[in-house]
């Protein structure tokens, strides 16, 4: 009997995710699973932030897909090259096309730089740095070893972007780190982001607010980049305010993969069109869409893969049971925020609630507080790297999430 095929387009967080969650959830008998990603590499991308600070070591955060991936799903690392949905069939570069039943879209953003004028330019790895990719962030760790004083511009293109408060983690570290090595006061560290104010939750960002504020970290708000002047080492908005720099961090625009554009489903940054509760392609019956890919209203962070997967799980077996697809992702996001001093918020929220004060996990008792700067928040932080590589990845049930 020829087997049913699923295919998992991706095998980055979420891609791993399923393939550990689908291996259970359905018999291998009657269907195979396939993981299609371009590059045999895995990254713990949250640890992108500790690298340039030196917290994190680049080995710290790499591991190889192959050992990560359920042993009982297939794995094929090539470029893909579209999505034909009429065929059902995912075309690789090399031309050869791979049938799918039931289709996981989860190859979630990348950053794009050429997306603004100047960004890679000629300062590009030498005064221009962004942190969102490995490279960069490896790079930039010795750019903020060398610099002893001047303007560090800390930058963010447009929104949406993942995790989206690591440019302000990015801010709070390096007044951390500039203070213990003496430099902080001939560093002037700037703040420059498209919002009106430092986040786009309103409580949260009156918080996050406050702490830029203490740190003296100056906020420019409302600030849409036309390009980077590499000559005169300049940002320029478009209604012609320009930041000088020394040292630019940016957060480039995010855009999800090119083969969603070329496939003709995807929006301007190529995210896919998803149904926020059920996870479903909007246009499409027999796709689904995980992680940073979708266009949906809620954070693109690892915590809230986790949260989306037994949605996914549960509405694709209703779907092939031809059931209701009753299983709802209510958009609940955590994320931790280091603060310096070895200190972190901890934020928690959903599609309904905005992030606000109280404990979590177990509600008014805590032992973490949420919108709070605490010792215990910090550990949570440099824990999720093992809860990342022991439990998230592997579909694994994490204490006290629900
Ligand atoms: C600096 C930084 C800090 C972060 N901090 C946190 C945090 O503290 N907490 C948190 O929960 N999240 C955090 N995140 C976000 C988190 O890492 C992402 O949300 C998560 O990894 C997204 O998972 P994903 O599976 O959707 O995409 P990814 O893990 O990015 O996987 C996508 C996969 O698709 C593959 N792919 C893409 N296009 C193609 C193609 N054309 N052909 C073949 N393969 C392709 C890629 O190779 C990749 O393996 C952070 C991210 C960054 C960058």
């Amino acid at each position: 009997m020829n087997k049913k095929q699923i295919i998992i387009l991706g095998g980055g967080t979420a891609g791993n995710i399923f393939s550990h969650k689908l291996v259970k959830s359905l018999n291998t008998d009657e269907w195979e699973i396939t993981v299609i990603d371009r590059s045999p590499i895995h990254y713990y991308q949250p640890g992108f932030l500790f690298i340039p600070f030196g917290i994190y070591r680049p080995e710290d955060v790499v591991k190889n897909k192959s050992e990560l991936l359920h042993p009982n799903v297939n794995q094929v690392f090539s470029e893909i090259d579209r999505i034909v949905p009429q065929e059902n069939n995912v075309y690789l570069e090399n031309g050869s096309a791979l049938k799918y039943d039931y289709l996981i879209i989860s190859t979630g953003v990348d950053i794009a730089p050429d997306e603004v004028e100047g960004m890679k330019g000629d300062l590009w790895g030498l005064q221009v740095f962004d942190f969102y990719s490995f490279d960069g962030a490896v790079s930039l760790q010795m750019a903020m070893k060398n610099f002893k004083g001047g303007n560090l511009v800390v930058h963010v293109t447009e929104m949406p972007i993942k995790c989206p408060v690591a440019p302000l983690e990015f801010a709070f570290l390096s007044d951390y780190y500039f203070k213990r090595n003496g430099y902080r006061p001939e560093v002037n560290i700037h703040y420059v982001t498209p919002l009106p104010e430092a986040f786009t939750k309103p409580e949260a960002a009156k918080v996050f607010g406050n702490f830029l504020l203490n740190k003296n970290i100056k906020i420019h708000t409302d600030f849409n980049i036309a390009a980077v002047d590499n000559e005169n080492k300049n940002i320029i908005s478009w209604d012609e305010r320009e930041i000088p720099f020394d040292l630019l961090v940016t957060v480039p625009t995010n855009m999800g993969s090119e083969f969603i554009g070329r496939s003709g489903m995807g929006d301007e940054l190529n995210l896919m069109p998803t149904n926020q509760a059920t996870l479903k392609a909007r246009n499409f019956d027999n796709i689904f869409v995980a992680g940073d890919a979708t266009d949906i209203p809620t954070s693109k962070a690892g915590s809230v893969i986790h949260y989306q997967a037994e949605v996914i799980v549960q509405n694709l077996i209703s779907k092939i049971k031809n059931n209701p697809l009753n299983a709802k992702f209510d958009g609940h996001t955590n994320c931790f925020i280091e603060t310096g001093n070895e200190k972190a918020i901890l934020i928690d929220f959903d599609y309904e609630n905005d992030p606000t004060r109280g404990r979590f996990p177990i509600h008014g008792l805590g032992p973490m507080s949420l919108l709070k700067e605490t010792r215990i928040n910090h550990l949570g932080k440099m824990a999720f790297k093992w809860l990342y590589w022991n439990r998230i990845i592997k579909g694994k049930d994490i204490p006290f999430s629900s």
